[in-house]
């Protein structure tokens, strides 16, 4: 198990540009009033483009560099 394998997740639709793609990642974590947060997943391209965002929560790119480097070996 890879660290990169841990932070993708299965394939599916991105919570951001609705597309249907092979991979996902973690991309925000919804507070909500009352249990558990929602989990939003998105590609990678757009991961990128969020991590790139002020709005960014600090993990997104370090997951982003972790699978980078994992895929570099
Ligand atoms: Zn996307």
């Amino acid at each position: 198990m890879t660290a990169a394998d841990e932070l993708l997740s299965p394939g599916g639709e991105c919570a951001v540009c609705k597309e249907q793609v092979d991979e996902r990642v973690l991309v925000a974590v919804v507070e909500v009033g009352s249990g558990p947060g929602h989990l939003v997943h998105g590609c990678l391209p757009c991961a990128r483009a969020r991590a790139r965002s002020p709005f960014a929560p600090p993990w997104l790119a370090e997951d982003l560099a972790a699978i980078d480097a994992d895929r570099m070996t």
